[in-house]
């Protein structure tokens, strides 16, 4: 696992960043954080789901044998990217060998192969891959962001799990808040984990809340659109339920919503 403060590319955390240890520690920390970069390095030390810590911190010590000369992150993941972006992506939570490893969201597993690759073709990404946090791919004017932090068995975190981890991610709602103008929801979990998070941080919700479906779009009273889109899961890129063009469709979209055409 890597130790905070000890120089990785994406540590936002120092050995005296505050451990939220309960959701109640996590709801106050979020709170309170008086800046995005505060907030991200104050997320990377959470320890308040003991079932995703002792995965996460599992999963890093046994490792996967192709990955075994590499000291994993084993630490929740935050978003990634700039704090003034007009698009923001939201997906589930991190891979055990993907963003639990580099410590980048969606770097270095399968579903960021397509996703960056896809970012990159709609103008979002200075390169189609995304290996390591080191790798000095940058992205333009789009945050990648995910409702539940650490990597989950079988990538199903409980309720508790996504309801404890919602205030990071309201939190940092409240940052993108000003620029973002589209959201890009990348699969049905991500979709009705958001609702709530959108509500908390001040949104104009609808009741009910939308369906999820590819290509919904919910335009929000003073607020951004939200977009759906199916999941870059492989389960969804290996079957051909999405394709490279419908991702590029709905990328496009939120491109002209956030009206960067
Ligand atoms: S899932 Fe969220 S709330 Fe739970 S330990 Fe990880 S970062 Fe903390």
């Amino acid at each position: 696992m890597i130790v905070p403060g000890t120089g990785h590319p994406t540590d936002a955390a120092s050995d005296a960043t505050p451990v939220a240890r309960t959701p109640q520690d996590v709801a106050r920390l979020a709170g309170d954080a008086p800046s995005l970069r505060e907030l991200d390095g104050r997320s990377s030390v959470c320890r308040a789901c003991p079932r995703l810590v002792a995965w996460r911190e599992e999963v890093a010590r046994t490792r996967r044998a192709a990955y075994g000369d590499q000291v994993y992150w084993g630490r929740p993941v935050t978003g990634w990217g700039p704090a003034q972006a007009r698009i923001a992506v939201v997906g589930l939570a991190p891979a055990a060998h993907g963003g639990n490893r580099t410590g980048r969201i969606f770097t270095g597993d399968r579903s960021g192969d397509w996703l960056f690759a896809a970012l990159h073709r709609a103008g979002l990404a200075s390169s189609p891959t995304s290996t390591s946090a080191d790798d000095g791919l940058q992205l333009r004017d789009v945050r990648i962001t995910l409702p539940v932090r650490c990597a989950p068995p079988a990538n199903r975190p409980t309720t508790s799990e996504r309801d404890a981890c919602a205030p990071w991610l309201t939190a940092e709602w409240r940052f993108l808040q000003p620029t973002v103008r589209a959201v890009v929801v990348l699969g049905g979990y991500g979709w009705a984990a958001l609702w709530p998070v959108l509500r908390a941080a001040g949104e104009s919700v609808p009741s009910p809340v939308p369906r999820f479906a590819h290509g919904a779009e919910v335009a929000l009273a003073h607020g951004p659109t939200v977009l759906g889109c199916f999941h870059v899961s492989q389960q969804n890129t290996f079957t051909g339920r999405l394709t490279e063009p419908m991702l590029d469709q709905v990328l496009l979209r939120a491109r002209t919503v956030a009206g960067m055409t």
